[in-house]
């Protein structure tokens, strides 16, 4: 191994983002990485929680609309999401599930480009996104092209036909990420409207929303921005687009005058008229303050350090490949990664059970994907090398045969 015990603690001792870990609940003993699939819980949030329901839920109760600012949330939560994506304050509005936010998105960039019939994405994008691109097919009478392409094949289906090209960031699986400046350039020269899903990358390393010119953006509350369960997700639509782009979800908080209580819809003329209906404020307020650890955080501080936590997890891991048939899926060219690392192994599923039971979370993809996130703002080098430690023992003892570890729960 050519990193040393020593160097990693080194490394964790002059890293700069070493203090955040204090802002997070990261139960003892426990090495996650899972950050980006659910994020660990951020201190601050349970006292925030807890004023929420005992003082504006509790004792202020309708007021706090007014009184607790409740009916700002998703626009300030939007905007606290716009720093660490490369957009303007009032082009992010936090809203609904991601999934709902492609419904919206998609269509309202189909229709701001209504001669043509062809949505182009990845065959291998995360499935609620190609599911709902189906849903919204359906709604138009099927008369779009779904133009599922493999990676390879991407740029050579972006054509003067295509309406929307529609895709995530970061691979789910894989962590491969694409180069959004030149997909989005190439979609431009064909007169197309770009549609980015940045589940694994808000959060996770510095986006450029703005500079690469992207047109719309979809992304979770949970994953990289911390904010529990089922937060509130965040949808951008750049400026140019927002007083065009029709909310075909047309409800009253997207109006332009909700409590006029007017008959007739008319759309918000600003990002606002991509929000529904009364928004979770719980969730709201939960991710709210999540997103406070990011404050002073150099996204390209945080980059640095991702990139070096999967090297060293992709260096460490070389044994285990050649000894245990272990195959690396993620692409060792810093530009093409996000902040996960994949490895395929046909016993996957349950490697992965043995590993959790041993205290290290990571999770699994259907077919044979073991996963693993690495969340900047709190994990160290030195967990990484004793994740890889722990994995080792699973594999040389054969732990993972173990009949408990082959049976498969609802959620992987
Ligand atoms: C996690 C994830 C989602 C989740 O969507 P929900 O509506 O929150 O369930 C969507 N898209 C991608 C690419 C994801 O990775």
């Amino acid at each position: 191994m050519s990193q040393s015990q020593a160097e990693v603690e080194l490394l964790d001792r002059n890293d700069p983002l070493g203090p955040k870990r204090e802002a997070f609940r990261i139960p003892e003993g426990l090495i996650y990485l899972d950050g980006n699939s659910l994020g660990v819980l951020p201190r601050a949030v349970p006292a925030r929680l807890e004023r929420v329901i005992q003082q504006e839920w509790g004792t202020d109760l309708i007021r706090s609309w007014n009184l607790h600012g409740w009916m700002e949330l998703p626009l300030k939560v939007g905007a606290k999401i716009a720093r660490l994506i490369g957009a303007q304050p009032d082009e992010v509005v936090a809203a609904d599930s991601t999934s709902i936010n492609v419904f919206k998105t998609l269509l309202a960039a189909l229709r701001l480009r209504p001669e043509r019939r062809v949505i182009v994405s990845d065959l291998d994008n995360f499935p609620t996104d190609l599911y709902i691109a189906q849903g919204v097919n359906a709604l138009l009478d099927g008369k779009y092209e779904l133009r599922w392409v493999h990676k390879e094949g991407l740029e050579a289906a972006i054509d003067d036909s295509v309406a929307v090209v529609m895709l995530t960031e970061v691979d789910y699986r894989s962590g491969y990420r694409y180069d959004m400046r030149r997909i989005t350039e190439l979609t431009h020269q064909h007169g197309a409207l770009s549609l980015w899903d940045l589940a694994h990358s808000a959060g996770a390393f510095p986006v450029d929303l703005n500079d690469c010119g992207v047109d719309f953006a979809v992304g979770c509350g949970y994953k990289y921005l911390n904010g529990g369960p089922g937060a509130p997700a965040f949808v951008f639509v750049a400026r140019r687009h927002q007083a065009a782009a029709f909310p075909f979800l047309s409800g009253w908080m997207g109006h332009q005058a909700p409590f006029a209580f007017l008959p007739e819809y008319v759309a918000a003329e600003d990002i606002r008229r991509l929000t529904v209906g009364t928004p979770s404020v719980l969730g709201m307020s939960a991710l709210d303050t999540a997103l406070e650890v990011f404050d002073q955080v150099d996204m390209a501080v945080l980059r640095e350090k991702s990139l070096r936590l999967t090297d060293l997890f992709i260096e460490q891991m070389e044994p285990l490949c050649s000894a245990y048939g272990f195959q690396l899926m993620t692409p060792r060219a810093h530009e093409r990664r996000g902040s996960q690392v994949a490895y395929a192994h046909p016993e996957g599923y349950a490697i992965m059970q043995a590993l959790i039971a041993s205290g290290v979370i990571g999770d699994f993809r259907a077919p044979n994907i073991l996963r693993f996130g690495f969340t900047p703002l709190y994990l160290r080098y030195a967990e990484v090398l004793e994740a890889v430690r722990r994995l080792e023992d699973v594999m040389r003892n054969q732990k993972w045969q173990e009949p408990r570890f082959q049976v498969r729960e609802k959620v992987t």
